[in-house]
This record gives C-alpha cells, sequence and structure tokens, in this order.
C-alpha cells in the first residue's frame, strides 16, 4: 500500500505556465505547498505557488536545491533535459516516470510503441536524410505531414505534402532535424481522453471530449463529443491499456482521430492537459486535482461528468471579450495572468455550462 503525502508537504512542478499554475492552485486546495522551477522570469505559476526557482534546466546546484526542498517532483512540460531528471530522480520520487517521457518525447518512439501496444496510428516512416525522405515518399504516399520527431507542440515543426514534388521542399523546411512522415488520416473528428492513474493502480477516465483545432492550436474542446457509444468505450478502454503498460502515475492525455474504421492515437501527453480544461467546471474532481491526488499518492476521484461543457481556449486578442465574457453568468473564466498578449499565446480559458 502506497503511504498518501501529508497535507502540507510540498509538490515540485517543473515548467511555470498555465499548466503548472492550475497545478499549483490544485495543490493548494488540497493543503499542499508547491514549488515551481522555471527558467523563465516571472511565470504565470508563480503568481501562485509558494517558492519559484527562477534556474535553467542544466543548473545541477539549483536543480539539487529544488528537489531537497520538495517531497515529490511532477511536471508540466515533456521536453525535460534528460540531465535534469537524472539529478532530480536521484533525490525525490518522479511522476509520472521516465519511461512516459521518453516515450513521448519522441514521436517515431511514441508511434511505434503505440502499434506495438496493438493501438493504431498513423502510417508512418522515420526521415533522416533527403534518400530516407524520398523513400518516406513512396511507402507514405501523399496527402502526408512531414513532422519533427521532438519539440513539436501547437503544430510547429509540422510541413504537409499535397503531392511527392514537394517532398525535397518539406525536407529543407526540417533543417535536418530527425522527423517522421505521417499518412494523412482522414478524421471525421478529432478526440481526446484525459485519463489518471493512481499508485496503487487505480484509473479513472474523464468522458472524451470532441476537439477542433485552428492553426495546429486547439480552439475548442466540447463534451459530450458526437461519437457513437462503441467509440467512448474504445478509446477509454485505449488510454487505460497506455496507462498500465507504462505503470503510469498522474493525467495523461490521449489524443485520437475518429475514423469510419476505428479510432486512430495521434499522440499521448504525459501531463495535464489542455483539452481537459473543461474538467474544471464539469466534474467535481478536475485534471489537475486528480493529477495532484495520483503523484501525492492519494485515491482518485471517479471524473463522473455533471455537465455539458465548451471550452474555448482565449489566444491573442481574444482576451478582449473578457468583459462579455465574464457578463454571462454560465461561463466559468480562468485567466493566466500573463503579462503581455501576443498573437497565438494562450491567456485564458472560458467554459460555458450548456448543460448542467
Ligand atoms: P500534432 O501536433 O501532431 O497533434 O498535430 C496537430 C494537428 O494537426 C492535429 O490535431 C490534427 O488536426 C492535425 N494532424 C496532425 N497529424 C495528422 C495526420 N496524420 N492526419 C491528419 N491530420 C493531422
Amino acid at each position: 500500500m502506497t503511504t498518501p503525502l501529508p497535507t502540507g508537504s510540498t509538490i515540485g512542478i517543473l515548467g511555470g505556465g498555465q499548466l503548472g499554475r492550475m497545478l499549483s492552485v490544485a495543490a493548494s486546495r488540497l493543503g499542499f505547498k508547491s514549488h515551481i522551477y522555471e527558467p523563465g522570469a516571472n511565470p504565470p505559476a508563480g503568481q501562485v505557488a509558494d517558492r519559484v526557482t527562477t534556474a535553467a534546466y542544466e543548473d545541477a546546484e539549483a536543480l539539487t536545491a529544488f528537489a531537497q526542498s520538495v517531497d515529490v517532483v511532477t511536471y508540466e512540460f515533456e521536453n525535460i533535459p534528460t540531465s535534469a531528471l537524472d539529478i532530480l530522480e536521484a533525490l525525490k520520487p518522479l511522476y509520472p516516470n521516465r519511461e512516459a517521457l521518453r516515450i513521448s518525447q519522441d514521436r517515431l518512439t511514441e508511434k511505434t510503441w503505440l502499434t506495438d501496444l496493438g493501438l493504431q496510428t498513423a502510417p508512418f516512416a522515420d526521415v533522416t536524410d533527403a534518400q530516407t525522405m524520398a523513400q518516406a515518399v513512396a511507402q507514405i504516399g501523399t496527402p502526408s505531414i512531414l513532422k519533427t520527431r521532438r519539440f513539436g507542440y501547437d503544430g510547429k515543426g509540422q510541413v504537409r505534402l499535397k503531392s511527392p514534388d514537394e517532398a525535397e521542399a518539406a525536407w529543407a523546411d526540417m533543417n535536418d532535424a530527425p522527423s517522421v512522415l505521417e499518412g494523412f488520416v482522414n478524421f471525421s473528428l478529432e478526440i481526446s481522453v484525459i485519463a489518471a492513474r493512481s499508485q496503487d493502480g487505480q484509473v479513472s477516465a474523464f468522458d472524451p471530449g470532441e476537439n477542433v483545432h485552428e492553426d495546429g492550436i486547439l480552439r475548442t474542446t466540447t463534451v459530450p463529443a458526437k461519437l457513437p457509444a462503441r467509440f467512448q468505450t474504445d478509446a477509454v478502454l485505449a488510454a487505460g491499456k497506455i496507462l498500465n503498460a507504462l505503470e503510469y502515475v498522474g493525467v495523461m492525455g490521449v489524443e485520437f482521430f475518429v475514423t469510419p474504421t476505428g479510432l486512430i492515437v495521434n499522440e499521448i501527453a504525459p501531463r495535464v492537459h489542455n483539452s481537459g480544461h473543461w474538467t474544471q467546471n464539469g466534474c467535481a474532481i478536475d485534471q489537475f486535482e486528480q493529477h495532484i491526488r495520483a503523484v501525492a499518492g492519494w485515491p482518485l476521484g471517479d471524473g463522473t461528468r455533471h455537465a455539458d461543457v465548451v471550452m474555448e481556449n482565449l489566444i491573442g486578442d481574444d482576451m478582449d471579450r473578457v468583459p462579455a465574457l465574464a457578463a454571462e453568468g454560465n461561463v466559468a473564466l480562468h485567466l493566466y495572468g500573463k503579462a503581455e498578449t501576443k498573437p497565438g499565446r494562450k491567456m485564458g480559458h472560458a467554459n460555458r455550462i450548456t448543460k448542467g
């Protein structure tokens, strides 16, 4: 049996963006303290955390002091350097575990691992140079998408190919970064499942949400998703299978494409996820609290949805709509306290209760 962390313990969080901020709030609701580690000055999470360390992921001394000051380490993003993880993990428990990070940091490793697990992904091929690019296009065909294996987010590091003659230019765009070519999936819907696994192996999934992206960035998530019951079950089972195979602890986001022949896994994110923000106003226990419970060795909430919700991201100038949104009685606003509004920058989100 796991010994739960007592209230008053400190949760260490790598990354000080909006996800770290909402994790800190959830931690404080359960009586925990939070300590944020973030290279950038004045991070959004710093406004609500007990402590902030401003230091680089290469700063061994700062990492050591951080680990010594916390009871458990978690993170809000997956691209943490291995050297930093080595230092932290030697001192304190790290959740979710290294294997989840290793797999999700690299699209080729991730797709290979998912297909080995018996799940379906888009057809894919490894691309390392002009020659393997030509082979990949011959194998996968077009339309297809060339993606960098690492460090891609919000549609960055991706080029779409409509015909094979675009192969050379697409590869040139990648600046020699190891990549994967993915076959284009003709999906009817994009959905995601946010699921959690506790230290004792309890698994709890939230209802699948229906996601709409614009310019590669999540625009809205709607629950319930317009999804046949069979696919709802398939999605939740696939997420559970992934969590169990990884002996995962914490919350994970699993994104799927829905096609007439079944679900295709797009990607997994070993952390709380933007498409799970609806749970803040649609469930008794939201994804952030669920994650803190898991990493603290507490039992999970059951994830039951008590309302229909449309989550809308407030990006850049969408912030001008805040006064009007605030005047609507059924819209919960979650603003991230970012000093500067920039185009494409996630500034907050609004959860509209469409049926309670
Ligand atoms: P990603 O960064 O891989 O999640 O891709 C961002 C968005 O691009 C996805 O949410 C889809 O809307 C679209 N996309 C990515 N990969 C594919 C694919 N293989 N087929 C069709 N659309 C895709």
